[in-house]
Order: structure tokens, then C-alpha cells, then sequence
């Protein structure tokens, strides 16, 4: 680094965003020209909902352009409740929830506010990229845990019970899980609760963000109502990017105890302050309104799936299990990996030849690469040839 240059040891820790560097790779190669699909980033891509758009207008033209409280505004807190108890069953007051740009910032902000250098965090793996990031960002220790197809990429509770130490902080738990679609029915919550009843210093932050994304029976289930004596240190994160088709919109919700959502806000009061007023008025419309076409995009999203991992699995040197939930395949490549040498070389290979994955080893994983299936059938299709092609 050139005199003047430096950068902090936080940062130093960490490295950026493996999911946004192969997205952002894509966008450029496209504005130079070439064509690239993009299976990097996991974002649906149908239109936002009409009645999204309407309240986004609404509000523009309602002036509704100035700061909101830190936490959000009261109609979006209310909203975010309904959301919590109609699709998670979790019943929580306003005051216990926060919104955040996205929930990426609502996790960031969770973790730095009560982690120190030396605590550990357990964190399921594979995992999506940016937990370890956050967590080492914070000067907290990873500790991880690693799963396998073989049990759904689901922890065992005598792996979490060893795993715990009197310096653990936070199980992170992400159910349905980026990136391998991993999905914890109640009964698997339960067990892993009774691990945590013995060790009240463990926090839990459940990820939620792909409950709707569920291609499994039955009814979602989250820790904090699965156990709700734990609920007091459970943190609950959710929102309608995933849902309702609205990432770029960053908003994030969090539910939990009452000094974790106060810490939580006490953070974003210096950092951004509110997330977007326009985008809160959206996620008001997203929570409040229809939610029918959800059922119609799940079926789209479970036949992408199906159609995918049968494809994956008939190419030789790749295999894929079939995820429970959310929208990506974890694909092993363990015979191919020899002639790369690494997997991070094998997605580089891919994108030369206009697909852009994400390698395994960014989400904690190896020898393979995760793609999203967030995409049209004829995308799809046209990704699998150009993958069958330069691996041939
Ligand atoms: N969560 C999505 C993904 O894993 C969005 C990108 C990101 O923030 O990592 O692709």
C-alpha cells in the first residue's frame, strides 16, 4: 500500500462479498458487451408486485421522502408483525421489531453489537457468505459446523452440543438455508433447543429470509416459536426482498427481546440512520397486501428446481441433492476439480464461457459452485448447455 494508504485490522479480516464480486463481474463483462447469465446472485426475478409499485408512487407523491424513526416507521413495524405472525406464527409487539436496509444490515448490526474479540460464533456449514465475514469483522472467533447432504446439511444436536464452549455467543441458524436449501422441520428445532436450554449464554439469530420458499410439507418452523422459552434470545430476521421480489428495495425486518432491538438500533442511529422511506412505504404494500401469488411463484420456483437439479445431475463430474427451500443448488464437482485446481478457478473457467456461479468455497464449502435458479426456464437451459459446454 502506497504511504498514507490504510485500511483498518477489522477490515483487514475480512474479504468482500463472493456473491456481490461475481454479480458485479457479470454486470460489467455485460456493459462490455459480452453476454453473460448471471446464476450468481440469488434474487427472483418476476416483476415486484403491482400494488408495490402503486405504493411506491403513493408515496413519492405523499411527499413521504424524509427521514422515519431509526427503527422504522410505526406503520411498517405494525406491518412486519403482521408479517411475523401470519407467515412464521411468531407473535411479537412493534416495539420488539426493527427494520434495517436489507437483512444483511439487520444481521451486521445484531453481531456488532454484542459480539467481542474472543467470543465464538457457531455458524452451520455450508453457510451464506456473508455470516463468517460479519462475524470476523466484529473480532469474534467462527467455529463451524459442518453438514452434509447425507442429513439435509442439517446440525445434529450432539454436533451442537459439542461445539459449545462458555465463550460461544450466537448459533446462527438459517432455515430455508442459502446455500444449500437446508430446512429444519420443528421436531430437528426442538432438539437443537433442548442442547441450548443448558447454555443460556447462546444467543440465536434465525434467518427466515426464504420461509416462503419452502417445497417441503407442512408448516414453517422457526426457533422462537418452536421453543418459545428461548424466545427471549432468539433474533428473528426476515423481509420481502426474497418474497416479494424487492431486493434492490433493502429492506430487512428483525424481531427479539426488547435490548437487542434497542442495541440493534442504537447501531443503525449512526450508520444509516432509517432504511429508505419510499422503500418502507413498499414493504408496507408487500406485508399488508395480496399474498396470493405467492403460492403460483413457489410452484415456478419448485419446477425451476426440479427442472435444474435433473439437468445438473445428468451432466457427468456434477451432482447436486434437491433443496428443500430457497432458490440455489450446491453442486459438487469433485471430479472435475483436478483440471482447475481449485473451484474458485472452475467458476472463472465457467464465466469465460457466460455463466457466472458462485464458487463452493465462498459459502465455507469445496469443490464445487452454487447457482441460482431464479431464472426463467430458457435462462436455465441455455446456463446448463453453456456449463455442459465448457466442461466437456
Ligand atoms: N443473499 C443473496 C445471495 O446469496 C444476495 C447477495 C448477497 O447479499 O450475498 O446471493
Amino acid at each position: 500500500m502506497a504511504e498514507g494508504e490504510h485500511v483498518s485490522a477489522a477490515l483487514r479480516r475480512i474479504a468482500p462479498s463472493r456473491t456481490n464480486a461475481m454479480t458485479d463481474r457479470a454486470f460489467a463483462l455485460r456493459a462490455g458487451g459480452r453476454d453473460v447469465i448471471s446464476l450468481s446472485v440469488g434474487e427472483p426475478d418476476f416483476a415486484t408486485p403491482d400494488h408495490v409499485k402503486a405504493a411506491v408512487v403513493a408515496a413519492l407523491a405523499a411527499n413521504d421522502t424524509r427521514y422515519t424513526a431509526v427503527a422504522g416507521t410505526q406503520a411498517l413495524r405494525e406491518a412486519a408483525t403482521l408479517h411475523f405472525a401470519r407467515d412464521l406464527g411468531l407473535v411479537v409487539p412493534s416495539s420488539q421489531v426493527i427494520v434495517s436496509a436489507g437483512g444483511k444490515q439487520a444481521i451486521f448490526h445484531a453481531l456488532l453489537a454484542t459480539l467481542d474479540p474472543g467470543d465464538e460464533v457457531l455458524i452451520p456449514a455450508p453457510w451464506w457468505v456473508s455470516y463468517p465475514q460479519i462475524v470476523r469483522f466484529a473480532g469474534a472467533e467462527v467455529v463451524a459446523l459442518p453438514t452434509t447432504p447425507a442429513t439435509g446439511y442439517r446440525v445434529a444436536p450432539d454436533q451442537l452440543a459439542a461445539a459449545i464452549t462458555p465463550r460461544t455467543r450466537w448459533l446462527l441458524l438459517n432455515s430455508p438455508g442459502n446455500p444449500t436449501g437446508a430446512t429444519y422441520p420443528a421436531a430437528d428445532l426442538a432438539a437443537l433447543a433442548d442442547v441450548l436450554r443448558r447454555h443460556p449464554q447462546v444467543l440465536v439469530l434465525s434467518d427466515d429470509i426464504y420461509a416462503p420458499l419452502r417445497y417441503t410439507p407442512g408448516a414453517h418452523a422457526t426457533m422462537a416459536v418452536v421453543a418459545p422459552d428461548l424466545a427471549p434470545r432468539v433474533l428473528t430476521v426476515s423481509g420481502v426482498s426474497k418474497s416479494h421480489a424487492m431486493t434492490g428495495f433493502r429492506i430487512g425486518v428483525a424481531a427479539g427481546p426488547a435490548w437487542l432491538i434497542d442495541a440493534m438500533g442504537k447501531l443503525q442511529s449512526h450508520n444509516s440512520g432509517n432504511a429508505c422511506s419510499i422503500a418502507q412505504a413498499a414493504a408496507v404494500a408487500a406485508f399488508t397486501g395480496p399474498q396470493d401469488f405467492l403460492t403460483d411463484w413457489r410452484d415456478r420456483f419448485r419446477a425451476r428446481r426440479d427442472r435444474v437439479v435433473a439437468a445438473i445431475n445428468a451432466l457427468p463430474g456434477l451432482s447436486t441433492p434437491v433443496p428443500d427451500g430457497a432458490f440455489y443448488c450446491m453442486i459438487d464437482a469433485t471430479p472435475l476439480i483436478d483440471r482447475f485446481g481449485d473451484d474458485e478457478a472452475l467458476a472463472m473457467h465457467l464465466l469465460d464461457h457466460g455463466v457466472a456461479v458462485v464458487a463452493a468455497s465462498a459459502f465455507g464449502g469445496h469443490n464445487g459452485f452454487r447457482i441460482s435458479f431464479a431464472a426463467d426456464d430458457a435462462i436455465l437451459d441455455c446456463a446448463i448447455a453453456r456449463i455442459a459446454k465448457a466442461l466437456s
